[in-house]
């Protein structure tokens, strides 16, 4: 079987020339989408992946505003931002990177977004609302797999789908979405017994776990569809780093064996800024109106 590879990058770049041409046309009648990001502390990945985010929006014609505060800063100096970009008509979009240091109530911090600003969708009501079925914003990696279903034109009504993985960012809003796709969900944890068992059985199986090439072609139902999440980084002396990024999967083995499949790198990843975007977008589109 040819598997086809479900290029991040590609559809990503398609995704966010619309965009583009949408911020224009709504700039044109005076909102240009904005998004706010704010950082604490000093993690290098936290930087790499903020420094994204801003230049995504730059690219796509938004506005956007970079917040960083030193590691110790306290809480109530973030709330008390949160709080102004909350009134602030520029701002639609407000997205708090995590992990924070250890003296912040993380929870608490999400929950002082305004919910019709929460672009990354953690807040709890819109977490309810996801549950509903009735989304205002999808958790940005989930969404992403999704456009990878539309585009492959994959059929998910009555499909087995197996998710690997029950985080609050990816794997429970991705098994929410695949129930509201009328798929039969079964998701999988670190609990769980027998997890080719289950994997076996998947039309779609989506592994959001974050260990290295966990799954091998035994087990995966010939003609699945793949979505591979994860991302892992293992020592390579060769690689130009000393390591390089691999995923859940092992993909070499795996994609002859499936219908479709994501890659690692150049995946799901490229998808989750893109859908921040779209959700910035699509909150500048709903207070427009
Ligand atoms: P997490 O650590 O919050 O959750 C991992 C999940 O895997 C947990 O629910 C746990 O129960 C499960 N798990 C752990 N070991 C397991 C095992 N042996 N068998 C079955 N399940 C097991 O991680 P997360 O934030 O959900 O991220 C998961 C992976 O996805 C990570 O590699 C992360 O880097 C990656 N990720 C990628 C993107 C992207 O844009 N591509 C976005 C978010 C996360």
């Amino acid at each position: 079987m040819t598997a086809t590879i479900l290029d991040g990058n590609a559809l990503a770049q398609k995704l966010r020339a619309d965009f583009k041409t949408r911020a224009e046309a709504l700039a044109a009648k005076g909102t240009r989408p904005g998004l706010a990001v704010i950082l604490v502390g000093e993690d290098p990945a936290s930087a790499v992946y903020v420094r994204n985010k801003v230049a995504g929006c730059e690219k796509a014609s938004f506005h956007s505003e970079k917040i960083v505060y030193p590691t110790d800063v306290a809480q109530d100096v973030v709330l008390a931002k949160i709080a102004e970009l909350n009134a602030d008509p520029k701002i639609h979009g407000i997205l708090v990177q995590l992990p924070l240091p250890k003296h912040f109530d993380s929870d608490l911090v999400l929950e002082a977004i305004a919910p019709e600003k929460d672009v990354d969708g953690f807040h709890a009501e819109n977490v309810g609302a996801l549950m509903q079925g009735q989304p205002r914003f999808i958790p940005c990696t989930p969404y992403g797999v999704t456009k990878f279903f539309e585009e492959a034109g994959v059929n998910l009504k009555g499909a087995e789908a197996v998710v690997i993985g029950r985080s609050n960012i990816v794997g429970k809003p991705m098994a929410m979405l695949l129930l509201a796709q009328s798929c039969t969900v079964t998701v999988c944890h670190s609990q769980s017994k027998d997890l080719a068992f289950h994997t076996r059985r998947a039309d779609i199986l989506v592994a959001a776990v974050g260990r290295p090439r966990m799954i091998g072609p035994d087990w995966v139902k010939p003609g699945a569809t793949v979505i591979d999440v994860g991302i892992n980084r293992v020592d390579d002396p060769a690689a130009p780093k000393g390591y390089r990024v691999v995923g859940d999967v092992a993909f070499d083995e795996v994609a002859p064996k499936c219908r479709a499949i994501t890659p690692v790198p150049g995946g799901v990843g490229p998808m989750t800024i893109t859908m921040l975007l779209a959700n910035t977008l699509e909150a500048a589109e709903r207070s427009a109106k």
